[in-house]
């Protein structure tokens, strides 16, 4: 499908009269940082403790959502164990020390070059994360300095995680844009759900193992490799996502 058609699609099935993107919503583990890998590893080594059987691979398809919803559907569904609030807390506690101990994921090679593309053709970007983890979020203001707006979402403000469009809806409302303004940068399935859901323009990035096609599944109006990919795509992408009403 050509970038045209593609557009094409998403306007027919949005509505949407015209495209003016002034707004870049950016996930942060897999998109950012080349975390994945480090977190998946976590969360095996907090289950395996607790009885619990699982495989990395499952937990690149939870991605987004919050650490309490995987902790509880996990524990009930691998262990037949209702878990409370706190003791959810106490033990997202825990995998996020085992995450630390595994040491500082690299930056995601191209992320820069991204955020700095959108930033010079006049793009606000947002950054939009499950995380509440004050330690990363003092990263990113350091490794992407000048390159966020002020305007960001983060796991203090959510109370539902990915699929679930409310991490979206939240960021554009806090940045004052509709739907038509927004694209949105995600690497995994559920975040992809949720942006298609918000009814941003979505774009997927495979940096990780999960498959292309999984992401289009998910609702992925167009997917690249990686993100230095995505760089190099960005100034006709943004040419092409300006529509203007008939
Ligand atoms: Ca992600």
């Amino acid at each position: 499908m050509t970038l045209q058609q593609t557009i094409a699609e998403y306007l027919e099935y949005t509505g949407h009269k015209s495209l003016d993107i002034s707004a870049a919503l950016i996930d942060c583990d897999g998109v950012l940082y080349d975390s994945m890998k480090y977190h998946t590893q976590a969360w095996v080594k907090l289950m395996k403790k607790n009885g619990i059987k699982c495989t990395r691979d499952e937990f690149y398809e939870l991605e987004g959502m919050t650490g309490s919803e995987i902790i509880k559907m996990k524990f009930k569904t691998g262990a037949g164990k209702n878990i409370t609030d706190d003791e959810a807390h106490a033990l997202y506690g825990v995998k996020t020390r085992y995450f630390m101990e595994l040491g500082e994921a690299p930056i995601m090679p191209g992320a820069v070059r991204v955020l700095e593309t959108l930033k010079e053709a006049g793009v606000m970007n947002v950054l939009v994360t499950g995380s509440q983890q004050d330690a990363l979020l003092a990263r990113i203001e350091k490794d992407f300095a000048g390159l966020f707006s002020d305007v960001k979402v983060t796991g203090h403000d959510v109370r539902k995680g990915k699929p679930n469009p409310e991490p979206f809806l939240k960021a554009m409302n806090k940045a004052e844009k509709k739907s038509n303004q927004c694209i949105v940068i995600e690497n995994a399935p559920l975040g992809v759900q949720a942006a298609h859901a918000a009814g941003c323009f979505t774009i997927g990035v495979t940096t990780g193992p999960i498959p292309e096609k999984d992401l289009y599944k998910a609702g992925a109006d167009i997917v690249y490799k990686n993100m230095d990919e995505l760089a190099a795509a960005i100034p006709s992408l943004l040419l092409a996502l300006t529509v203007v009403k008939a």
